[in-house]
């Protein structure tokens, strides 16, 4: 059979490499016959015949038994010689039926061959067991032995390829099945190797390489050896992977590869053959294998495995575009790790393998990032970011993975010896390197140890390092928190409370209750507190200081005071109503969270509340603590100044719990100083709180404050404080924080008795 090689891109002698010819094989012809002078007859006749280029191998069966006992161990014989009849009449056909069906050989070629002419089986028997050829013994002279064989020959010949090449195009059809589904360019390669190497009947040893960045699509320098990378390797040359092909040790291979590659078409040499696989979209996209095989190729398998390429080019272009796609998906853009999704996915998958154990995971947040950003500029921003990436990257072992989760959020996973707090810090302690300018960074960090009660999800684990975090960052820059299942469990209670805020303020579970405050000199009552109430669900009292802040925290404070500062004034319009004509007008005092005072609507919120209430704003006391600072100390002066303005009063609250500084006491308009119960409760002792109780009262007169103490709980509290000059007072000795019905009723006493 012949092939136009002009079909093939093969490159042969050109390249210098020795083609070398596998010695041909004998065809083996199986004579099945229970006359032994027939098979001397047919041994000597066919004795030195070659066909095809090959010889012939006589192989001898004396009964049908023993012909299917042959052929079951030889199943590669190309001619059977068969007489028809032999141990029966049928003997002869009943074997063809055989061959063809139990042993399913339908490429070998059978002749029948008769003693009589009469013994000739039906045409239809010759169809149905295709048999090829049928003659009478005295036929088989040497001459018409030769004629027959040889037809026989090249049509199994022809058989057998055909049936080769159907196998072998199922197999490229298969694998570009399989490649579509491959997910990266290595695993692509290797598949490569793995395929070519089945289709060639060979085992799997060989090179794939390609231009030196095929994910990015990177021209290649002139593709030269420089430009191109092994990114796949099998067997015994496993070691040359990600090698540089200019580099690689064995030459035979290198210069193979470089000179399919220039050459841009596939070639073969003594033992291997190297396959060009042309890029779409230009050189860049070109690779090429290198497989160790028997060469040349018979003409059918090169054929094979030019169609093998060109689909698999195809394929490759798929597998780019994948990976392209992937790392879009898994790599931060900016700073080339892998991103908050990638982490999540390993994480995932090394939960589900129990290969966490030992590990710990951290995060990193470098503190005042934000600022940093606004005052230098996000391109400053970036290059900190990129050069806390690399210092992690380059200063941490392979080991230990390295991805940003958040805007200025890293997070490392690795062993507990090396994720720790110390090495970390020893690790950032060094000045960053910013475009010739050093620069030191301060470093919040969490530590999630992945040892016991491991969370079943990545985002769980990611979430316990956020509380973690939140956590650290609470206490300050610079500082590091370990993860424990109480902060687990706390910050789950927190959520907890949450969802069950949200719902109680949907479905208005929530009240105020108030507290009268009370003139020291007449005790005449002068204001009210208000102050939140919770009835959760099954009916038990939720103390605010317990909801308060996680209402800070999530924000949800502000619409909870905009809401209690409504109820409030409506509850004061009541009791104005409920007042008999002439009595004193009372005044209002709500709580303002630092949350509240942050959000921008504030100023307004306050003006709209009291004009549709219709409350002059003289009647309105707001109560800050100390914690308001953490706003920024201009900014509340500033705010607070506005709330001035309007005649709204301004009483800072718990005084002297904060960090009390004197300095910016004097920068508050405030109105009113309202001395916490903690030292309240220590009046009429010697104990250091008494004293300071003793202090407020003068201070406040100096700032020209009244003074209103809380908490007074017993006559000699009260007295002592009249004998100090404080102005007010509200506590259980006068009343507890009362619903609005209680409150009302309470106001009717207290005035009656006055
Ligand atoms: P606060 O503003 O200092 O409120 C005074 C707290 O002292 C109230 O606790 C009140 O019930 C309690 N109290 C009053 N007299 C006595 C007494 O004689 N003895 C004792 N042992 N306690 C007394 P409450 O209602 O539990 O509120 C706690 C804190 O929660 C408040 O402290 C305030 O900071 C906050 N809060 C309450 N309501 C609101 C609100 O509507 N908004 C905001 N932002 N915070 C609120
Ligand atoms: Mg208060
Ligand atoms: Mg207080």
């Amino acid at each position: 059979m012949t092939v136009p090689d002009d079909l093939l891109p093969f490159i042969d002698e050109s390249t210098g490499h020795q083609a070398i010819e596998a010695g041909p094989e004998a065809w083996r012809i199986l004579l099945v016959d229970d006359d032994a002078d027939v098979h001397e007859t047919t041994a000597f006749a066919l004795r030195g015949l070659e066909i095809a280029g090959r010889g012939l191998h006589l192989l001898h069966a004396h009964s049908a038994a023993e012909a299917l006992q042959r052929m079951r161990a030889e199943p590669d014989i190309a001619v059977v010689l068969l007489d028809v009849v032999m141990e029966s009449e049928h003997a002869g056909l009943d074997l063809v039926a055989r061959i063809r069906g139990e042993l399913g050989l339908l490429n070998t070629r059978i002749v029948l061959r008769t003693g009589q002419p009469g013994q000739a089986p039906e045409l239809e028997t010759i169809r149905r067991y295709d048999i090829n050829d049928y003659k009478t013994k005295s036929e088989l002279t040497r001459q018409k032995l030769y004629v027959t064989l040889t037809a026989a020959i090249r049509s199994y010949d022809q058989l057998r390829r055909l049936e080769a090449s159907r196998r072998g195009l199922e197999r490229v059809i298969a694998a570009s099945n399989q490649f579509i589904a491959e997910q990266g360019m290595v695993d692509f390669a290797e598949g490569v190797i793995i395929q070519i190497a089945g289709l060639l009947g060979v085992d799997p040893e060989g090179v794939v390489c390609a231009a030196a960045d095929p994910l990015r699509g990177a021209p290649s320098a002139g593709g030269e050896a420089a430009g191109f990378v092994v990114i796949a390797a099998a067997g015994r040359w496993r070691h040359l992977i990600r090698r540089r092909v200019g580099e690689l040790d064995d030459e035979a291979v290198a210069d193979a590869l470089l000179h399919c590659l220039r050459a841009r078409a596939s070639t073969s040499g003594p033992g291997f053959v190297a396959l060009f696989f042309e890029g779409r979209g230009g050189a860049s996209g070109d690779f090429a294998a290198y497989i160790a095989a028997r060469t040349p190729l018979p003409a059918i398998d090169r054929q094979l495995v030019e169609v093998f390429c060109t689909n698999i080019t195809l394929c490759a272009a798929n597998v780019a575009l994948v990976s392209r796609l992937r790392e879009h998906a898994y790599v931060d853009r900016l700073l080339g790790i892998a991103n908050r999704t990638a982490l999540i996915e390993q994480l995932d998958a090394r939960i589900a393998d129990g290969s966490l154990a030992g590990q710990a995971l951290a995060t990193l947040d470098i503190d005042q990032f934000a600022e940093t950003n606004d005052m230098f500029g996000h391109r400053f921003g970036d290059l900190l970011l990129q050069a806390m990436a690399q210092r992690l990257v380059q200063g941490l072992p392979g080991s230990c993975v390295v991805a940003r989760v958040g805007g200025n959020a890293f997070a490392v996973l690795g062993p507990t010896a090396l994720v720790r707090d110390e090495p970390l810090r020893v690790l950032l302690e060094a000045p960053l390197e910013l475009e010739g300018v050093q620069r030191r960074i301060s470093v919040s960090m969490s530590f999630v140890p992945c040892d016991d009660a491991l969370p079943s999800t990545g985002s769980e684990l990611l979430k316990d390092a956020a509380i973690t975090m939140k956590r650290a960052k609470s206490g300050g820059h610079g500082r590091s928190e370990v993860f424990t299942r109480a902060l687990g469990e706390d910050s789950k209670e927190r959520t907890r409370l949450l969802h069950g805020l949200h719902r109680a303020f949907d479905h208005d579970r929530l009240f105020l209750a108030f507290q009268p405050q009370v003139d020291l000199s007449n005790g005449r009552v002068v204001g009210v507190e208000a102050l939140l109430r919770w009835r959760a669900e099954d009916g038990r009292m939720v103390p605010p200081d317990r909801f308060i802040p996680v209402a800070e925290q999530s924000g949800l404070i502000v619409s909870l005071g905009n809401w209690c500062l409504r109820s409030g004034l409506d509850a004061l319009v009541q009791a104005d109503r409920a007042a008999p004509p002439g009595a004193p007008l009372l005044t209002l005092a709500v709580n303002v969270s630092p949350v509240e005072f942050a959000h921008p609507d504030f100023l307004r919120q306050l003006d709209l509340a009291l004009a549709d209430k219709g409350v002059a704003p003289s009647r309105l006391e707001l109560e800050i603590t100390e914690s308001v600072a953490v706003v920024g100390l201009d900014h509340v002066a500033e705010l607070l100044t506005e709330v001035r303005r309007r005649g709204v009063g301004v009483a800072i609250d718990d005084f002297g719990t904060g960090f009390s500084s004197l300095s910016y006491l004097d920068r508050l308009p405030a109105t009113r100083l309202k001395i916490d119960r903690t030292f309240v409760s220590r009046l009429g002792s010697d104990q250091p709180g008494a004293r300071i109780a003793r202090m407020i009262v003068p201070l406040g007169r100096q700032l020209g404050l009244r003074v209103l103490a809380e908490g007074v709980e017993t006559e000699d509290q009260r007295q002592a404080l009249v004998d100090m000059g404080c102005d007010e007072a509200q506590g259980f000795l006068f009343s507890r924080p009362l619903p609005l019905p209680g409150l009302l009723d309470w106001l009717a006493a207290s005035r009656s008795m006055a």
